[in-house]
């Protein structure tokens, strides 16, 4: 018999940070082509997606997610690609709710397949629901997807989350500066009207393949003077130690705002995060070159015991810091693509 892996006391890295939050991402595949994401001169048709034989059960993510929930892990979130292009997700949703220890599930989607699954994800336990939205105006919204689908859809999407119960939702937009940033008042608008929580993201440096330039990201402090000017903001506290978004409520009264300042206010030094691929690859950070393979012991016989040792492993030997080392030395650096990791 192996020992339960919830047995085990929290590991910390090299940095003295605790593993909380598994992101994981259940496919690398996705039906739009955000251009900051997944350009698609460059996922076009020939593009090698992950065969299926390469990409995680279920039970493969459960057994990763168990054993690192013995490590510490209380925050699971599901991403992608877009993780509904996976079929039966609802399942691998009840599986984790089931776990002992995770006190939180979350899920980000591009939101058009909401309106068949947000009833079945809503009854497999999922509570909380972020729904990516970079544009309310069709024209910007099409210019950032890329694949002639209209806002509406994502619209109708929101819509049926929330007819299933997920209220509130919370939004994502990035904001790229030329394509989307003369938008962002009007996207505020919406949530504030609909008591939507939205988040403004600076556009990062993910990965090779989006052509990202300092200057296409607008600065957490321009996107709160903006919004300010409109809406007078009044700064709300952080909910727990290493929240990511600064939080700001808006004086009349029109619910609160978010701004996440992954370029201009790197958070390292508080970031609690694993990161699971599709193929079972364990990165400990969004900008790693490289992951750690853990399918030759998901597939090659190891006991649980064996799949928690390895992994506290990898979480005691981090030291990643990569945002607040951002500079000119990092820009050469090998980095992993958002849609295969996640975000
Ligand atoms: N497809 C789903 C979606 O779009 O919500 C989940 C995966 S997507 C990679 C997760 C989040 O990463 C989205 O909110 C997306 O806007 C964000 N993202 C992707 N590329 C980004 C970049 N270069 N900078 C900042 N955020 C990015
Ligand atoms: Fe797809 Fe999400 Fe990336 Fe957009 S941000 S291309 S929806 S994975
Ligand atoms: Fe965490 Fe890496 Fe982002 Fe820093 S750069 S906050 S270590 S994921």
């Amino acid at each position: 018999m192996t020992s339960p892996a919830r047995d085990r006391t929290p590991v910390r890295d090299q940095l003295q940070r605790p593993v909380r939050d598994l992101r994981i991402s259940v496919t690398d595949r996705c039906n739009l082509r955000c251009v900051y994401c997944m350009p698609k001169e460059v996922y076009g048709a020939s593009f090698p997606f992950l065969p299926r034989a390469e990409i995680l059960s279920f039970e493969e993510i459960v057994r990763v997610a168990r054993a690192l929930v013995g490590l510490g892990v209380r925050k699971v979130r599901l991403t992608g690609g877009e993780p509904l292009v996976r079929r039966d997700l609802h399942q691998l949703v009840a599986s984790l709710a089931g776990l002992p220890g995770v006190e939180d599930i979350a899920l980000t989607t591009n939101g058009l397949l909401l309106p068949s699954r947000a009833a079945a994800l809503r009854a497999a336990g999922l509570r909380r629901l972020t729904v990516s939205l970079d544009a309310i105006d069709d024209g910007t919204f099409r210019a950032m997807t890329d694949v002639g689908v209209s806002v509406e859809r994502v619209l109708t999407g929101i819509a049926a989350a929330r007819a299933a119960g997920f209220d509130p939702i919370k939004i994502n937009a990035v904001v790229k500066r030329g394509v989307n940033d003369q938008g962002m008042l009007a996207l505020a608008a919406f949530a504030r009207e609909q008591g939507h929580i939205l988040r403004f993201i600076e556009y990062m440096d993910v990965g090779h393949t989006n052509g990202w330039r300092l200057d296409a990201v607008v600065p957490a402090s321009e996107l709160r003077d903006r919004l300010d000017a409109t809406w007078p903001l009044e700064p709300l506290p952080a909910r727990y130690p290493g929240e990511v978004a600064t939080r700001y409520r808006y004086r009349d009264g029109g619910g609160e705002v978010g701004i996440i300042a992954s370029v201009t206010r790197p958070f390292c030094g508080a970031c609690t995060r694993a990161r699971l691929s599709a193929d079972g690859r364990l990165f400990t950070c969004l900008f790693a070159g490289t992951g750690h393979d853990l399918r030759p012991l998901l597939r090659g016989g190891a006991d649980d015991d064996g799949v928690t040792r390895a992994l506290e492993e990898i979480w005691r030997g981090r030291a990643d810091r990569y945002s607040e080392l951002r500079s000119s030395q990092t820009t050469g650096l090998d980095r992993v693509e958002m849609s295969y990791i996640g975000g």
